[in-house]
This record gives structure tokens, sequence and C-alpha cells, in this order.
């Protein structure tokens, strides 16, 4: 028999949205005892960072009748709260049904719970709509709480606490501890470093998936490049797939392919800054090659943008304008919506300050010049190949008619007027959605999918696959945040009901 230094009916491994919700669970639903063990010094995650949460008909949802107009311009035709079934069947549809269907339902049937739990804990929710406004098909199904995900954790860590959920920071879990069959505990490294073994009736990975292992990031994928190719969101952040090791060594099985949360920014700038915005604008887009690879109108769809971006071999691409698009910029506004940071029509006044600062200093990832030919020899591609490129864009412009790529006309500005500018971009791993194969009950499972370990083993948030197919979609916003906080609690239930049988 193990001994241990300390024990708990249920350990949670990771205090994100997903980890908290865990516990909070457990500790305001049962008299069972609970700890979160945290690898970094802070709480919280990946999920301070998070907007809002994705959910179907929630009480919020009810009360306010109709979506919230983001745009001040009048609601689409048809804008309506999704219905549960509406719900269900977006994800389905957009993964091509790889979605698992138990986990799409475990997950939309309860998120409407989650909304009112949070809201009877304290958080406040601005306003109920879309994210990417413009972007066709998008539900309206996004809870903006006030503060952002930092209130919502902030919120979750005070009700934890009050819950009496032990907290344990800079306490990575290293091992899962097995005797015959039964996971029996943790083997976690104290903030000294010490070896702690820590006893548990169930454990719960809450990890946060794997957006900083660049080497899981190349196998689990199918995309062996990303991981040398991508660029973090935030700094510091050490989702490094602990939760996926941990479950392969008890027999998990690893889902086909692993979605990634992803989007494009300036190189080293976050989304917000000048250049991302720009940048991620649909003007002329062209790889390390000089030359247009994509609609570029596939920056109105945020996550097929990502997508698009991921494909990119070396990860770089330029985005390629003139003066008179910077104006058009700071007078018309962003022909994308992208949730706080950038609105459809709305002026982008941080664009200019930003460019013309950075290309003062020098900065590679900004190029500005009189010349078509001075520009790619400041972006480092073939002078040649750029200027066919930008003649075919301009030969668009005047007709109208884009034959290679078929983007609609109104995005199609000339390039003409000197100075010309060309802005890198590159993909950003927002967080990978999944990796361990669950149940309806977030119990991991083999690849007979049999849950392992007799069942006491459970993956939740971005550990936990099922969601998505091979790309995570938009049409559903806030759905990895919604899920995470929703599937805590529904692992949580099922720890309790196993615990107490
Ligand atoms: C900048 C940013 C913006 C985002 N915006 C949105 C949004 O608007 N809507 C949306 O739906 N999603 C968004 N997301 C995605 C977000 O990751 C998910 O929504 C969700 O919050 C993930 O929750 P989680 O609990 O699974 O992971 P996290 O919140 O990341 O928590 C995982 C925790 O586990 C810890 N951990 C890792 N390994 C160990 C270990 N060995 N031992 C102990 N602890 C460990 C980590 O340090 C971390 O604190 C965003 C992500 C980022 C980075």
């Amino acid at each position: 028999m193990t001994q241990f230094d300390i024990e708990y009916d249920v350990v949670v491994i990771g205090s994100g949205g997903s980890g908290k919700s865990a516990a909070y669970t457990v500790a305001s639903e049962s008299n069972l005892s609970v700890a979160i063990f945290e690898k970094l010094p802070e709480f919280g995650g990946t999920s301070k960072f998070a907007e809002g949460q994705g959910a179907a008909e929630s009480i919020e949802q009810k009360e306010r009748k109709v979506p919230f107009d983001l745009t001040g311009e009048g609601l689409p035709e048809g804008a309506h709260f999704p219905t549960r079934e509406e719900m269900i069947q977006a994800y389905l549809d957009t993964s091509h049904y790889r979605a698992s269907s138990e986990v799409v339902n475990a997950f939309v049937d309860n998120s409407g719970e989650t909304i009112e739990i949070l809201r009877n804990l304290g958080v406040e929710y601005e306003y109920v709509s879309c994210y990417a406004v413009g972007q066709e098909n998008e539900l309206y199904c996004f809870h903006q709480p006030k503060g952002g995900g930092d209130a919502v954790q902030a919120v979750l860590q005070k009700a934890c606490e009050k819950a009496d959920v032990d907290m344990f920071a800079s306490t990575p879990a290293k091992e899962l501890i097995v005797e015959d069959g039964k996971i029996v505990g943790v083997k976690v490294n104290d903030a000294d470093g010490n070896e702690l073994m820590v006893g548990a009736k169930a454990v719960i990975l809450a990890t946060g998936g794997f957006a900083q292992s660049p080497e899981k990031l190349n196998k689990y994928t199918n995309m062996p490049w990303i991981g040398d190719t991508f660029q973090p969101p935030i700094p510091g952040l050490q989702c490094t797939g602990d939760g996926l090791d941990l479950a392969l060594s008890v027999g998990a099985d690893v889902s086909s392919t692993v979605p990634l949360q992803s989007g494009a920014s300036t190189p080293g700038k976050m989304f917000g800054a000048g250049t991302t915005n720009a940048g991620l604008q649909p003007a002329l887009w062209v790889n390390s090659k000089g030359k247009r690879y994509v609609n570029e109108e596939v920056a109105l769809a945020l996550m097929n943008m990502g997508t698009v971006y991921c494909q990119l071999r070396d990860g770089i691409s330029w985005t390629v304008f003139d003066e008179d698009y910077l104006v058009f910029l700071e007078t018309e506004g962003s022909a994308l919506a992208m949730g706080e940071f950038l609105q459809v029509n709305k002026p982008i006044r941080n664009a200019r300050p930003e460019i013309e600062e950075n290309f003062a200093q020098g900065d590679p990832t900004v190029a500005k010049a009189d010349t078509i030919a001075e520009l790619a020899a400041q972006m480092g591609v073939n002078a040649d190949a750029l200027q066919k490129t930008v003649d075919e864009y301009n030969a668009a412009a005047d007709s109208g008619v884009d034959p290679r790529f078929h983007k609609p006309a109104k995005y199609i500005h000339a390039i003409r007027k000197a100075p010309f500018y060309a802005l890198k971009m590159c993909p950003v791993v927002v967080c990978t959605c999944g990796g361990i194969n669950v149940n309806r009950d977030m119990q991991v499972v083999g690849y007979d999918e049999e849950p392992v370990c007799t069942g006491n083993l459970f993956a939740v948030g971005n550990d936990a696959s099922g969601l998505y197919g091979d790309a995570y979609t938009i049409d559903v916003p806030g759905s990895t945040n919604g899920f995470a906080h929703t599937s805590g609690r529904i692992a949580a239930r099922k720890a309790i009901e196993i615990i107490k049988g």
C-alpha cells in the first residue's frame, strides 16, 4: 500500500476555468475533500485571458430574449439566440460529424447552467451576442462577462476558497499513482521541489492542453511544422500537455487530430496591436515567395483565418497595401470584427502610429517604401514575384474580378499610391482543443472507448477531446471557455457519484 503525505477525495490538476469549476462543484455539492494543484505561481491559467463563454438556453438569453446589437447598425434578419438543438447541430456540421455526439450533447445540455452558476457567484454579463460580426452562420451564444476572463477567474477563486478547496500553487503534478489498475493518487513537486505523495479517490486532469509545447504541437495536430512557426498569444503560460502525458501513461486514447484555436498577429505582438489590426485586414496577403496564396476574405471567419496561417510551412505571411488603403482603414474602418479588438466599419486608429514608430526603429516586421521593388527588398522576397502579384491584384481591382481566388471586389483595393506598406504576420496558437478522448462524463477512455483505471480518471477543458473535428470553429463563439467550466462540473459530479457509490 502506498504511503501518502496527504490525502483528498478528489484531486484536480490545474487551476484554470475547468479545474476551478470542477473543484468548486465537488466542494459545494458534496462533503468530499478536494484540492487543486497548480504548476504556476499564480492560479487561473489561460482562462484569465478568455473573453467570454458560449452557452445555449441560458438564463441570460432567456431574460434578454434578443441578442445584443454589437455594431449598433441593426441585427441581421433572423438573428436569434440558438436553441440547444441548433448549437449541437452547429458542432456536428462544422466538424463534419467528427465531433463526439456524446461530448457535444453533454456540453450543450449543461452549458446554460454554467452561466447561471457563474452569475449566482457574482459574474455580471454585459451582453450576449456573436463574436465575429459579419461571419456567416455564427450563433448568438457568446456571453461577455464584465471584466472578461480575469474577473470570472477571480470570482471562481473566491468561491473555491470559501468552499474550502485547498489550493497549491507552484506544485506541478508529475505522475499518477496506480494500484490494482485504479488511480489512487498523484505525485506532485511542492514549491521547494520536494516530491509529495497525494492520495486521491478520483483525479481530474485540467492542465489546459499543450499550446506551449512545440514538440506536441508538431506531433498531435497533423501539422508537423506548426511547433516551429507559431507564437503564443501571451508570454509565460505553461500548458505543455502534462495532462496528456499523465493520461497516456495509464492507457488513454489520443484523438486522431487536435484542432487549434488559432489566429494571426505581427510577430512579437498581441491581438489589438495596431500592426496586427491592419495586418489582419483582407488586403493583399503574400507568402515568403511574394505570391498570393488565399482569398483574403477568410479574415472575416476568424478561426478559418488562423487555420490558413497555420498551414504556411514557414509561418510567414505579409499583408501588403498602399497609402490609400491605410487612409481607408483610418476613415472607413475594419472589414472584420474580433471581439473587443476590432469592430466592423470602426476606424483603426492605432495602425499608422505603430507602423511609423516600428519602421523608424528598424523593426523587420514592418516594411515601408516608395517602390514595390524596395518594399520587396525590405521584406526579403523576390522583387519580380511581388511586382507580378501586385500587378495581377491591381488588374483584379480594376476589373472587379479576382480570377484566381474570387475575392469580392469590395475587398480588393489597388496598390498604387506610395508609400507602400507590408506588415509581417505569423500564426498564433491560442490554445489546443483536446487530445485525451473522454466519454460524456469526461472520464478518460482507452482505444476501446471504455473508461481507463476503473473510471476514476477524468480530463476536462482543453485537455479533453470531443467538441470539434479537425478544426476549431468560431461559429459557436466562446466554445472552449464555456466547455472548460461546463466539463469541469460534469466530471466533478461523476467523481462524486463514483466515490459516494
Ligand atoms: C489569450 C487567450 C484568449 C482566449 N480567449 C478565449 C475566448 O474568448 N473564448 C474561448 O472560448 N476561449 C478562449 N481562450 C481559450 C482558453 O484556453 C479556454 O477558453 C479555457 O479557458 C481553457 O481552460 P482550461 O481550464 O482548460 O485551461 P487553463 O485555463 O489554461 O488552465 C490550465 C492550468 O493547468 C496548469 N497546469 C499545466 N500543467 C500542470 C501540471 N503538471 N500540474 C499542475 N498544473 C498544471 C496551467 O499552468 C494552467 O494554470 C483563450 C485563450 C487565450 C490564451
